[in-house]
Formats: C-alpha cells, sequence, structure tokens
C-alpha cells in the first residue's frame, strides 16, 4: 500500500460455543449431522415454544470475558427482528444496549493491543444452500434450508478500530483463535464456520486522525481471505478516492475466486432491527461467586504457555525459536516440548522437532505420546541417529501411531555405525582420493563436505554426519 495511505480495521467475530446442546432448547449442538436432525419447536420458532438459557453457554461466555480483560456484567437478551429464511421466528436472541462482556483488550505477540468493544451472547441462525444454476444466491434454482445451526450459542466479539495493518488483522484473528481454543470455548474452525470473521475497513491519508468512511466484508473463512479481502478492500477505497470519488458505507461480500469484494447492501438499505428486551428471559446478572468459579477452572491462555516455553529454552529466545514456540502453542503441542524438556531432552530440539515434524503431521490429526518423543530425542542428542535419520523415523511413528523409537529406527535401517566400521570407512574414502586429502589437509577446508558426502555414500547414509566430520579432523590432525 502507498505510504500516502493508512487503514483503519475493526473486526467482528463470531465464534460458535463447544456446548452439549443449543442456547435455548436442548437440542444438540453438533456440526455436520444430516440436515434438520437437531430441532424442537424451541429452534424452530413454532408458536407457543419458550427459551431456557444454556448455563454451560454463559459459563464459555464468561470464559471469554475474562481471557479478553474484559469486565463482566449484569446484561439482557434483547429480541434483534429482521425476517430471513434461516430464521423461522423472525427475529434472532442477541444482547444489545447491555452485553455480559465489555471493555477488554487483547495482546499480539509483539505487544500490540487491540482493544476489545464488547463481546456478548447470541443465538445462530440456520443454513441456507443454493443449489442449482450457478449456486449463486442471485442465480440459484432451490434454497435449501438446514435449522441444525438454528439456536447454537454465539459469542460475538467486536475489536476497538484499533488495527492499522493486515498483518495485525491475521495476528489478532489467530491469537483470538488460540483464546478460544485454550479456554474451551470453542473450536475456533474457521473452515467449519466455528469461527467467522467479518472486517470492518476504511483509509484515511497518513498522518490524519479522522477515521474515513468504513465498508463491511462479512464472513471471511480463513486467515487467508482475511488478508486478501482487507487488501482488496482498502486498495479499492484508496482508488476511489484518489479519482475525487467517496466511499460509500455499505455491506459488502468476499468473493475468494475472483479475489475481489463486491457490495451487498447499502447503508440506506440497513435494516432497522427494532430491538426490545425479550420478554420470555429474565436478565443474566452472574455473581461474584459464580464469576470466581468460572475463572478458577481455566487453563493458561497461549500467551502464557509462550512464555512457559520460551522459559524452558532459558529465557531468550532467537526469532526462529519464537516463530516455533508461536506454531507450537498454537497447535497444542506445548505440552509435548514442555515433557520432553522435563524429561531431560534438550529444549531446542525438542522444539524444532515439534514445530517442523510433528506439527506437518498434527494437522492431519496425528499425535505422538511423550515418553515416545523422548526416547526419540535421546537417541538424536546422544548421536546414535543423525537429524536426517531422526526425522524419518519420527514422521514413521507419527504415521503409525505409535511405536518403539529404536524398534523403528533398527527396521528402517538406521542403526548406528559401530566406532571400527566408520573408521575403516574413512580410510578407504581417504585411500581413493590422495590429491583431495592432500589439499585438505593443506587448509583446503571446503573439502569437508565432499569427504563427509563420501563417507555417507559408502555407508548407505547410516554414518552420522557430525561423527564423520569429527573423526575427518581427527585425521587431519
Ligand atoms: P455496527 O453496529 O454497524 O456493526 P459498530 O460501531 O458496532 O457498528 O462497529 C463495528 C465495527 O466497526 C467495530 O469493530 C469497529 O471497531 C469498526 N469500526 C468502526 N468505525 C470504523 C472505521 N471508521 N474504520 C474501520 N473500522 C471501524
Ligand atoms: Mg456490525
Ligand atoms: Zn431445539
Amino acid at each position: 500500500m502507498s505510504a500516502d495511505w493508512e487503514m483503519v480495521i475493526g473486526l467482528e467475530v463470531h465464534c460458535e460455543l463447544a456446548t452439549a446442546t443449543k442456547l435455548f432448547c436442548g437440542c444438540r449442538n453438533s456440526f455436520g449431522d444430516e440436515p434438520n436432525v437437531n430441532v424442537c419447536p424451541v429452534c424452530l420458532g413454532l408458536p407457543g415454544s419458550l427459551p431456557v438459557l444454556n448455563e454451560q453457554a454463559v459459563e464459555l461466555a464468561m470464559r471469554i470475558g475474562d481471557a479478553l480483560h474484559c469486565e463482566i456484567r449484569p446484561s439482557e437478551f434483547a429480541r434483534k427482528n429482521y425476517f430471513y429464511p434461516d430464521q423461522a421466528k423472525d427475529y434472532q436472541i442477541s444482547q444489545y444496549d447491555l452485553p455480559l462482556n465489555t471493555g477488554g483488550w487483547l495482546e499480539l505477540p509483539d505487544e500490540f493491543r487491540v482493544g476489545v468493544t464488547r463481546a456478548h451472547m447470541e443465538e445462530d441462525t440456520g443454513k441456507l444452500t443454493h443449489v442449482g444454476a450457478s449456486g449463486r444466491i442471485n442465480a440459484a434454482l432451490h434454497a435449501l434450508v438446514d435449522y441444525n445451526r438454528s439456536g447454537v450459542p454465539l459469542v460475538e466479539i467486536v475489536s476497538e478500530p484499533d488495527i492499522r495493518t493486515v498483518a495485525h488483522a491475521r495476528s489478532y484473528a489467530s491469537e483470538l483463535r488460540g483464546i478460544l481454543k485454550a479456554t474451551g470455548a470453542s473450536d475456533g474452525r474457521m473452515e467449519e464456520g466455528s469461527m467467522r470473521v467479518d472486517a470492518n475497513v476504511s483509509v484515511r491519508p497518513a498522518g490524519t486522525t479522522a477515521f474515513g468512511t468504513r465498508c463491511e466484508i462479512k464472513n471471511l473463512n480463513s486467515l487467508r481471505s482475511l488478508g486478501r479481502a482487507i487488501e482488496y478492500e482498502a486498495a479499492r477505497q484508496i482508488a476511489v478516492l484518489e479519482s475525487g470519488g467517496s466511499v460509500d458505507q455499505e455491506t459488502r461480500h468476499w468473493d475468494e475466486s475472483a479475489g475481489r469484494t463486491e457490495s451487498m447492501r447499502s447503508k440506506e438499505e440497513a435494516n432497522d432491527y427494532r430491538y426490545f428486551p425479550e420478554p420470555d428471559l429474565v436478565p443474566l446478572a452472574p455473581d461474584a461467586a459464580w464469576q470466581e468459579r468460572v475463572r478458577a477452572g481455566m487453563g493458561p491462555m497461549p500467551s502464557d504457555r509462550r512464555a512457559q516455553l520460551a522459559a524452558a529454552l532459558g529465557g531468550s529466545p532467537t526469532d526462529a525459536e519464537l516463530d516455533q514456540i508461536r506454531a507450537v502453542v498454537d497447535l497444542g503441542l506445548d505440552g509435548l516440548v514442555t515433557a520432553a524438556a522435563e524429561a531431560g531432552s534438550p529444549a531446542s530440539l525438542a522444539l524444532a522437532r515439534a514445530a517442523n515434524e510433528v506439527a506437518a503431521q498434527s494437522e492431519a490429526g496425528l499425535s505422538l505420546n511423550a515418553t515416545k518423543f523422548v526416547a526419540l530425542l535421546a537417541m538424536e542428542s546422544g548421536g546414535q541417529l543423525s537429524a536426517t535419520q531422526a526425522k524419518a523415523v519420527l514422521a514413521a511413528l507419527l504415521e503409525r501411531g505409535g511405536g518403539d523409537p529404536a524398534a523403528v529406527a533398527k527396521e528402517m535401517g538406521f542403526e548406528a555405525l559401530g566406532a571400527d566400521t566408520l573408521s575403516a570407512v574413512v580410510d578407504e574414502v581417504i585411500a581413493s582420493h590422495p590429491d583431495e586429502w592432500e589439499r585438505f589437509v593443506g587448509g583446503e577446508d571446503k573439502l569437508m563436505g565432499m569427504f563427509t558426502g563420501e563417507v555417507m555414500k559408502a555407508t548407505s547414509g547410516k554414518a552420522n554426519g557430525k561423527e564423520v566430520a569429527a573423526e575427518l579432523r581427527r585425521r587431519r590432525g
């Protein structure tokens, strides 16, 4: 982006709470079931049905509030009235002027703080699927509706317009996802819609303080889309302003395949939701004792866990290690690293293997038990396995879902080469390259690579690179 302009970004994040049942009825809250099996008169909005508030949902919402340093306050539910076929009642029960959590903040890994305006409770709508023709909303032949999601508990987290860069917007969404997972409030799966991000974007001339007119981009379902959509939208607004036009406040849709935002509705068409207090629910005012119980039941947040890993590494991690720490905590692999470090494995080695090899497989849901991990790291740090070999054994352990590292290493042909064998091979290699050896002895260090490579070839990769180098240096004298 040109240095003449600055972006202003505020994010609204909806997250589905990981409760057993829905917000106001006993229907199962579960993703991916056959359509319209988890429904009842309450979540279908049939006349005469009455909502009953889910206690577990309130606790999870309080955990989110607490993790975001919000004040948890007496609150009220309100009816937000609008017609849409995915919402059979014709209104959504939400919180309006009296939300449960207000005035908090979220600190990014680089210590930049983003204000959190509010985090309130509401119910999700059903899900519409447009089919036939192109499948696009305006050109579909049929609209199918699934009410399984209708009434699923949501918390909407609204940020202050504090963010100024795409990198911080992505970092905020990623850190928030980590916090939602750490509180147990949500699984944070963007691709399944359990975390959905709307981005409010405006631009202003660099160095000015007044906010420009914003547009809201709806339902971004990956960090990548979030970044691309903001980038596109800011450039679009700058082009409008630079050509003498003005930005209209509107809601826009992100078209992932076309890579652009498109107008959905302007402010003039905005609904008047006619909010009023929900008459079927009493005000929600969690007392201090309940708040304290909820707080006491919470584990450490991602920032605490990163600090813990940094401490296990001796306190001043390198930039590369900081990246690894972030990745490991994001994936929930930090327990594996701390367990390995406590069992005596070198912490930086445990971190590197977890952030790379284990992380690559954990995306596919594969995991490793700490004892096997410790045993493997001991073989690597003790010199029985080279780094390359250890990585291969680790991948095999993950793929098989277990096994004994020593046995797997043997099976893969990674048996440590006896010192005698190594010494004999080195003799042979030196004997068959007399000229190079003379130059190496004479100080031509770059030949180290060539000799190591020859020894590796002669041992079919079984020799340990470090030991080979040590042996060659010893011979050189
Ligand atoms: P609404 O009720 O229309 O959604 P809010 O005042 O609640 O409006 O703001 C919604 C979001 O827009 C918040 O995340 C806020 O930080 C953000 N926001 C407000 N003004 C701006 C602006 N000028 N530029 C970018 N984001 C903004
Ligand atoms: Mg909004
Ligand atoms: Zn129901």
